[in-house]
């Protein structure tokens, strides 16, 4: 039995992944695409706070990072009952060995996880920073794409045992539902 969840912010630092991967979802009339330049990346960046104003985004900056994008979009449909994707696994680990990341005590004493690198190579290490640390905190098993492969948007699951599957009770989750309606009902007439 699967439960639908209302679209959910996931907490802190995770909110970035989605937001992330969230710059596309959706397939042919009904896409959504914030990213299709590498200008639109450098104002995307800035705007998360995550490059400062001023620096220049390449076209292999910009193919680097839609493929972080892809990659952790494979690893949340693992989330949602998907396989990982062995080859998504390899495109992640090729990106992280040129995005070191090193040990940072703060303040309050607490250890945090941040870029050794500067630049495209110092977001993409900040970001799988956070990736690693929220399967540490647990937060990451929540964090899903939507079952519909014509959606494929992050959400967060915020249901009591986990079984979230589509990102909107009124989108896909009502066409899942109706799909399988039919599905049922044309069963039993074939009978
Ligand atoms: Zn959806």
């Amino acid at each position: 039995m699967t439960t639908i969840t209302e679209d959910k912010a996931a907490p802190g630092q995770l909110a970035l992944i989605q937001a992330l991967v969230n710059t596309q979802y959706g397939q042919s009339r009904r896409t959504h695409t914030e990213l299709t330049s590498p200008e639109q990346m450098r104002v995307w960046l800035v705007a998360h706070n995550l490059l400062p104003d001023g620096i220049p985004v390449t076209e292999g900056d910009f193919r680097r990072f839609l493929q972080v994008r892809e990659a952790l979009r494979a690893l949340l449909h693992a989330n949602n009952d998907g396989e990982v994707s062995l080859t998504q696994i390899e495109v992640l680990n090729n990106l992280a060995s040129n995005a070191p990341l090193t040990v940072h005590f703060q303040l309050d004493g607490r250890p945090a996880l941040e870029p050794d690198i500067a630049d495209i190579d110092g977001v993409i290490a900040r970001l799988l920073g956070i990736v690693f640390t929220s399967m540490i905190d647990g937060s990451w098993d929540r964090l899903k794409v939507c079952r519909n492969e014509r959606c494929q948007k992050a959400f967060y699951d915020t249901s009591k045992n986990r079984s979230g599957a589509w990102c909107s009770m009124t989108g896909c989750g009502s066409r899942s539902k109706a799909n399988a309606y039919r599905q049922r009902h044309n069963e039993q007439n074939a009978q």
